[in-house]
């Protein structure tokens, strides 16, 4: 193979067979990681990968493969993630180069210091010439492990709303107010945290999670005047998402009448999901059962740079199974027969390439 780093410090190889038509096959994964991370997360996508090349000299694949080693997916250092995949996709905002890490280093400065030039961002992005683009990825989730499965198709990556809700009461001392003159804006909160879960638990496929809060003033012997609560939404369905962030704040404003508090909420983010190609993802399905292996279709509640590749090219993604459901943790790991079970699907996903383009 022919390897270059592109300009977002992406590791790329070009692999060209004699009589290679000109479309080309994009395979890869990322190789960053995160802080006290596990050895599979992103990686093993880039090793399969390389693997899928020696199958598609077997299968006599008539088009080139490049296998892309994306850089920053996690966006630990600079706090915005996949920017290596951005630039694969041409959607790299320059803004995006004025990013600051830790140290007060900006993200043009540290691609110059690894002796890549920001200007040629734009050269990065794929051309018309590709066919489509497969990431593999462990699960990072419980799902294929509990229904005793190798491997599955991503059908799509979910959507995903998130927001901070601030109930405002009143502090005041918490030995001589009673209870019915009270306006606790903890207690209000948690009311509403509580029917976060039990409404997603109604709903098919509806991820909701309200995982951080902040109270003010914070003490033990003070009613909460303030509360701040995130919440996290996720469906692979944009309006079941909306409309259930729509019935959440409709509940947080009666619990928040009810108990005289003032409600705001403010809004970060509002991503719709983004569906994998049909084609390939039929491809992937298929090469499981010709690999004696189930159908299985799933949705993906993280993101992934399948996810801003999709933008350009045709994309699909395959999913390894987790055991324990654990990533981002150094417990995290793969079993082996499901790296074999990849492999058998990278060989007949190939085989239908081959027949397609043929
Ligand atoms: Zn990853």
């Amino acid at each position: 193979m022919t390897v270059k780093t592109d300009a977002a410090g992406n590791l790329r190889g070009l692999w060209k067979p004699p009589d290679a038509e000109t479309k080309r096959l994009i395979l890869g994964s990322h190789i960053d990681s995160v802080p006290n991370a596990g050895a599979y997360d992103g990686v093993l996508g880039v090793a399969l990968a390389l693997e899928w090349v020696d199958l598609a000299r077997e299968v006599k694949l008539p088009l080139a493969i490049e296998v892309i080693a994306f850089s920053e997916e996690e966006g630990v250092r600079f706090g915005v993630p996949f920017i290596g995949s951005r630039a694969v996709a041409g959607r790299m905002d320059p803004a995006l180069l004025l990013l600051k890490d830790a140290g007060g280093v900006t993200l043009g400065d540290a691609i110059r210091d690894f002796r890549l030039d920001p200007s040629r961002l734009d050269d990065a992005a794929l051309d018309a010439d590709v066919l489509g683009f497969v990431e593999m990825h462990i699960e990072q989730g419980p799902v294929l492990e509990s229904e005793g499965l190798s491997v599955a198709a991503v059908e799509a990556i979910v959507g995903q709303s998130r927001l901070t809700l601030e109930f405002t009461g009143r502090a005041n001392h918490a030995g001589t107010t009673p209870m019915r003159l009270r306006h606790d804006a903890l207690a209000g909160a948690a009311e509403w945290i509580s029917s976060v879960e039990s409404m997603a638990r109604k709903a098919d496929g509806l991820i909701a999670t309200a995982g951080r809060i902040d109270v003010q003033p914070n003490a033990a012997n003070v009613i909460a005047g303030v509360a701040r609560v995130s919440l996290d939404v996720r469906h692979a369905d944009d309006l079941t998402r909306k409309t259930a962030v729509e019935s959440l704040l409709a509940e947080a404003r009666a619990i928040a009448g009810k108990r005289g508090l003032a409600l705001e909420r403010t809004q970060q983010m509002d991503q719709p999901a983004v569906p994998m190609d049909e084609r390939l993802t039929a491809f992937l399905v298929e090469a499981m059962a010709a690999s004696g292996l189930k159908e299985k279709r799933m949705i993906s509640g993280a993101g992934h740079d399948a996810m801003v590749v999709a933008s350009r090219v045709p994309a699909a993604m395959l999913f390894l199974r987790s055991p324990g459901g654990i990533s981002h943790h150094p417990d995290e790991t793969v079993r082996e027969e499901d790296v074999e079970a990849a492999l058998h699907v990278g060989g007949k996903f190939l085989e239908r390439v081959v027949t397609a383009v043929g």
